[in-house]
């Protein structure tokens, strides 16, 4: 594809595996200029992008946006210090690092473009999820997928956000035990191609950053609405496991903050990301 740089870092390619070229050419346009990259194993996706952020271009630094994805990832990362646990091959892991021309601040509202981004996806796949505020993707209550999103400014001051996804694709007893049974798989019809599914998720993505940025979070707050996994449920808010509110989830307002009906209060509250759960209340 014309401009797009692809570098297979796995050495061979057999049917069925990840390929960058096999992604590039499903890609399309909109993912042009991306350089693509496939590793057999590695740590953490996001580790490996956000360390390659901060050096010079000379040294293996970033220059363009970049996919990562990896067969196999050993220490996958969730939100404050949390683990994104995969058993090996069972998982579609991957990071895209994207440069953007605007303040850290603007980023607030992006795991939520990036949901919309994930389930809108899936949905041409045939395969329907839905969103729990700020960073989740759920079939039937469970998760499907994981959206972790890193910064980090560069020498230059260039902004990077490292947009990191696990998708299950298979979920092994012993896994589901470990995260106490909440996990759910992708259909596997919509994952026969691991190779278009990326391809079609980095296509999507690579249009909707630029969406992001040049209109920010407002274009996505509607379709994130519809796609709200708890719109009207009671649910809790949690800080560090204790309970801050409780109340009916509305859906998110124009910055990304939760739309709470707290019990007992006559206006709903907005509630910020930063590090607080939301758990459905039972009954
Ligand atoms: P919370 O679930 O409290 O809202 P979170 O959704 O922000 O937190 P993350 O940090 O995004 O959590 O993801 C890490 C959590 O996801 C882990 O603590 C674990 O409970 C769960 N988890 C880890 N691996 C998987 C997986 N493969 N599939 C589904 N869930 C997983």
């Amino acid at each position: 594809m014309r401009g797009m740089t692809v570098q297979t870092i796995a050495p061979t390619h057999t049917p069925g595996q990840l390929s960058a070229a096999r992604i590039a050419a499903f890609a399309g346009h909109y993912a042009e200029h991306c350089l693509i990259e496939v590793v057999a194993e590695t740590g953490s996706t996001n580790a490996d992008l956000l360390a390659r952020a901060v050096m010079a271009p000379g040294r293996g630094g970033l220059q363009a946006p970049t996919l990562l994805a990896a067969e196999t990832q050993t220490a996958g990362r969730g939100r404050a210090g949390r683990v994104w646990l995969t058993a090996p091959s069972a998982a579609l892991t991957f990071s895209l690092a994207w440069p953007f021309a605007a303040p850290l601040h603007a980023l607030v509202g992006l795991p939520l473009a990036v949901g919309v981004t994930i389930a809108e996806t899936l949905a041409d796949f045939g395969v329907d999820v839905q969103l729990k505020w700020p960073n989740d993707v759920l079939q039937s209550g469970r998760k499907l997928a994981g959206i972790l999103i890193e910064t980090a400014t560069a020498a230059d001051r260039q902004v990077w956000a490292v947009i990191g996804i696990g998708i299950n694709l298979s979920v092994p007893e012993e896994l589901q035990q470990q995260i106490g049974q909440r996990a759910a798989s992708l259909p596997t019809a919509a994952a026969q191609d691991r190779n278009l599914l990326l391809a079609s998720l980095l296509g999507a993505l690579a249009q909707n950053m630029r969406q992001f940025e040049s209109q920010g979070l407002p274009v996505f707050v509607e379709r994130w609405n519809r796609l709200h996994a708890f719109a009207g449920q009671q649910v809790s808010i949690l800080d560090q496991g204790k309970v801050l509110y409780e109340g009916r989830a509305l859906g998110i307002d124009q910055i990304g903050r939760l739309m709470l009906q707290a019990d007992g209060d006559a206006n709903p509250i907005a509630i910020m990301a930063g590090d607080i759960s939301l758990r459905v209340k039972e009954g």
